[in-house]
């Protein structure tokens, strides 16, 4: 599913133009898809001078616990490593 980032539109209507299903509509100054109405042809996506449309990508519970596992166990070796230095540091200035 593509969804456009509010913050990064600035409304030009490229994505508009380009859309072949009529699918996009700008409201406020910011694209704004009609998922009914898409075929995620990407085509928008492709064009947007900005960046500004994204794909959401569903991912599963497991994946996600996961992720977030593999990044805290990262997380938990770097700052190890910051007190190893740390200690190294203290010592040297002793
Ligand atoms: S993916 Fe294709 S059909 Fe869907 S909004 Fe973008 S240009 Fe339109
Ligand atoms: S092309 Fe990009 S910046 Fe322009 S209106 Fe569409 S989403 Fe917004």
């Amino acid at each position: 599913m593509l969804k456009v980032r509010g913050d990064l539109c600035i409304g030009c209507g490229l994505c508009v133009e380009n859309c072949p299903r009529q699918a996009i509509m700008i409201v406020s100054a910011t694209a704004n898809i009609n998922q009914n109405r898409c075929n995620q042809c990407r085509r928008c996506l492709e064009v947007c001078p900005k960046g500004a449309i994204v794909e959401l990508v569903t991912v599963s519970r497991e994946e996600l616990e996961s992720t977030i596992a593999s990044l805290k166990f990262q997380a938990d070796d770097i700052i190890y490593k910051i007190e190893q230095l740390q200690y190294q540091d203290n010592t040297k200035v002793k």
